[in-house]
């Protein structure tokens, strides 16, 4: 299972789809992308391979979008199929999400947000967290990247998430917890991955999230990371990759 991510001034698609066959290698059994071209969030995903996510997708939606984040999934919540394919909505459609690992409490947040009106359409834990951000985000009337800090307070278990608002975007937020997340880092652009290989043809600035860790990801104001548990910032460590 892999994810990817771009936000730049690049087409996203060619880098977030080029990206999820590198990751192939980790295994899989679905795969999704979810694009924003400034107007429309679109998003189209399969049970199968990145190629046949490739064909379904261009015949579903339209590639542009210079925000853009991709999946491929190993199933461990709900059996493979095309619903329980990441990107995930959240009920409003605002929030996109992808995921790789467990959120093991899932089904008693799911629970409580059921009595609270969300809905839910695939069996997935991560269906669950892409609303828990948006129900913390509508109470306490906070940003996007407090919103899933506090989230992410209330979740046990293991991730790699990347998250963003159609309205908003200008951002992405991803976090790690037990699977790993690389950020490229390049001229007012920026690459999500689960290891650098997505993103070394454009850059070769990388920083590693440590478990614990979130940032916040702008193409104007750069890279927060901060700790997930405690909320101190911490300074970005850069590497240089060796082609
Ligand atoms: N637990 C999530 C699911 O079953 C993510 C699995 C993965 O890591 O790909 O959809």
């Amino acid at each position: 299972c892999g994810i990817v991510g771009y936000i730049g001034h690049r087409e996203a698609y060619p880098i977030v789809l080029k990206g999820l066959k590198r990751l192939e290698y980790r295994g899989y059994d679905s795969a999704g992308i979810a694009l924003y071209d400034g107007k429309d969030l679109k998003l189209s995903k399969t049970k199968g391979k990145v190629v046949e996510l490739e064909e379904k997708l261009e015949s579903e939606i339209s590639t542009q979008g210079t925000i853009g984040i991709g999946h491929t999934r190993w199933a461990t919540h709900g059996e493979p199929n095309d619903v329980n394919s990441h990107p995930h909505y959240s009920n409003s459609g605002d929030l996109v999400i992808i995921h790789n690992g467990i959120i093991e409490n899932y089904d008693a947040i799911k629970q409580e947000l059921i009595k609270r009106g969300y809905t839910f359409t695939s069996d997935t834990d991560t269906e669950v967290l892409v609303n828990l951000i948006e129900d913390v985000k509508k109470q306490d009337d906070v940003k996007l990247g407090k919103a899933v800090q506090i989230a992410l307070n209330q979740v046990v278990g293991a991730y790699a998430i990347a998250v963003f608002d159609k309205n908003k975007p200008d951002e992405i937020v991803v976090a790690r917890l037990g699977s790993p997340l690389a950020i490229g880092v390049g001229e007012k652009e920026f690459f999500i991955a689960s290891d650098a290989s997505p993103f070394i043809e454009y850059t070769t600035n990388a920083i590693y999230l440590e478990d614990g860790e979130m940032a916040v990801v702008r193409i104007s104001k750069g890279i927060k990371i901060r700790k997930i548990q405690d909320d101190s910032l911490v300074d970005p460590y850069i590497q240089e990759l060796q082609m």
